[in-house]
């Protein structure tokens, strides 16, 4: 058995994580140290997406864990050069990198916007443009792109050159622009940052804008991407064509990778030695990624996801008139936002504490969202007793 008690004593104090230990996984369901069995609608942070330990992920795993661990970027290997093809094969992408999370993949985006500029255009043309209440990882970088600015407090100086506007606002996007921008950072969902879409019009204004000012358009994707939209990446539901798209979370369904796609006529300004990362395109990670994409591309996975996404919806939305207790459903795919309404504003967390009680693991999204992102593969019948357990943890919440 661990403890709570052992994390606090060994661990850095900035998570705080609930008491229960998770011993295992299996599918949809997690299992205490205490035994107890948890349906897991949380995935991980959108990361599960192929439930816990799916056999076909297990299976690579093991095998490539007989083969090769791990060689360097000194030389490549199959489940890499693979991974890449069917990465391209599947998107607008021609080109991959890979990392080990989606604040690297993210990092690597920026840096490569600002020098595809610098090398076409000059180093004037440096300007990033991103959004208000935006997430985008945790190195100094991707906070300082991120537009939510209690993650950046005392850690500064931070990276210069870069601009924030409110997000869906056509106007201060249009105002801001200038020919100095490289690149516009968009989440196709604002997932952190209160489950929030993008709407068509605004994305559409993005890549026209962005094609107006000889300026990249990247799509952070890390946790929209890999089916979670009902598509293999979200902007393939949109309409439009990012210049660079970063993933990670789902991407590994658990072992950490990341990756950034682009294509190759911007791919070839980072010549060798321009960036780069130990373990980036490790053969186990790209052996799990592999398996995993190439359950999830499948037409008819997106389709069940899609439909799925519809039922929930509507199980959603007749819980809130049910219970009140929600003011607005939003969602992107299996990816749902429950704002709170004003009977239970900002107690996302306690509905959350009493989801455990009930045993059904929920996330948030700030202090007035329940945000959902179950493992894309979870059965119809366990999603429907995870949101009965889920209106429960609300019942018990609003009597308390
Ligand atoms: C989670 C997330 C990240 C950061 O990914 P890490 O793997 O935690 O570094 C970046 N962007 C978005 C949109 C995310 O949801």
């Amino acid at each position: 058995m661990s403890t709570r008690a052992q994390f606090d004593q060994h661990m850095v104090p900035n998570y705080a994580p609930f008491a229960q230990v998770p011993e295992r996984g299996e599918g949809p369901y997690i299992y205490t140290e205490d035994g107890e069995q948890l349906i897991d609608l949380a995935g991980g942070i959108a990361v599960s997406a192929l439930g816990h330990c799916h056999p076909v992920l297990v299976n690579a795993l093991t095998e490539q864990a007989q083969k090769l661990w791990h060689v360097s970027n000194l030389m490549t290997n199959k489940p890499a050069t693979d991974l890449a093809a069917v990465l391209c094969a599947e998107t607008f992408a021609e080109r991959v990198f890979f990392c080990n999370s989606g604040a690297e993949a993210n990092e690597a985006a920026l840096k490569l916007a600002r020098r595809y500029a610098y090398e076409v255009y000059g180093a004037q043309k440096n300007r990033i443009v991103a959004f208000d209440n935006g997430f985008h990882g945790r190195t100094l970088f991707t906070v300082s792109v991120g537009g939510q600015p209690k993650y950046q407090e005392g850690f500064g100086p931070c990276p210069g050159g870069i601009t924030h506007v409110p997000y869906n606002d056509v106007a201060a996007l249009d105002a801001t622009m200038d020919d100095n921008v490289c690149a516009i950072m968009i989440e196709p969902l604002q997932g952190e940052g209160g489950m929030m879409p993008a709407t068509a019009e605004f994305v559409a204004a993005a890549r026209r804008l962005a094609d107006q000012h000889n300026a990249l358009l990247i799509f952070d994707e890390v946790q929209s991407g890999v089916g979670r939209s009902g598509y293999l990446y979200g902007y393939q539901a949109l309409g439009i064509t990012p210049d660079i798209v970063s993933s990670a979370k789902a991407l590994g369904c658990g072992f950490p990778i990341g990756a950034m796609l682009t294509t190759a006529e911007i791919a070839r300004v980072l010549t060798p030695g321009t960036h780069g990362t130990t373990s980036g395109g490790n053969p186990l990670g790209c052996a799990v990624a592999l398996a995993a994409i190439n359950l999830i591309r499948q037409p008819d996975f997106l389709q069940t996801v899609r439909d799925n996404s519809d039922w929930m919806r509507d199980e959603l939305i007749a819980m809130g008139a049910r219970t009140g207790a929600f003011s607005d459903v939003r969602h992107m795919g299996l990816w749902f936002g429950c704002e709170l309404s004003p009977v239970l504003k900002d107690r996302a967390g306690d509905i959350m504490k009493h989801g455990l009680a009930q045993g059904v693991m929920l996330l948030v999204a700030g202090a007035n969202v329940v945000r959902l992102a179950p493992a894309l593969n979870t059965p119809r019948d366990v999603l429907a007793r995870g949101l009965e357990k889920m209106e429960a943890a609300i019942t018990d919440t609003l009597g308390g």
